[in-house]
């Protein structure tokens, strides 16, 4: 897993949740986690709104 979510940017939309081809993010309580499952698209990162989500490639 090579992505990083700045959980004090993130706004808890679930848009990344929903993009993710992988099903590797899950909402947790009030921020988002991804898992092993996680194949670095970088889907979620150009979705996000506020810019929360890092991927390294
Ligand atoms: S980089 Fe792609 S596979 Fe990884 S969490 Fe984001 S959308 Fe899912
Ligand atoms: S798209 Fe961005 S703001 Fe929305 S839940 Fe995901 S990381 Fe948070």
């Amino acid at each position: 897993m090579s992505i990083k979510i700045n959980r004090y940017k993130c706004g808890y939309c679930g848009a990344c949740v929903g993009v993710c081809p992988s099903g590797a993010l899950e909402l947790v309580e009030t921020w988002v986690e991804a898992n092993d499952c996680c194949t670095s698209c970088g889907l979620c990162a150009k979705i996000c709104p506020v810019g929360a989500i890092e991927v390294n490639k």
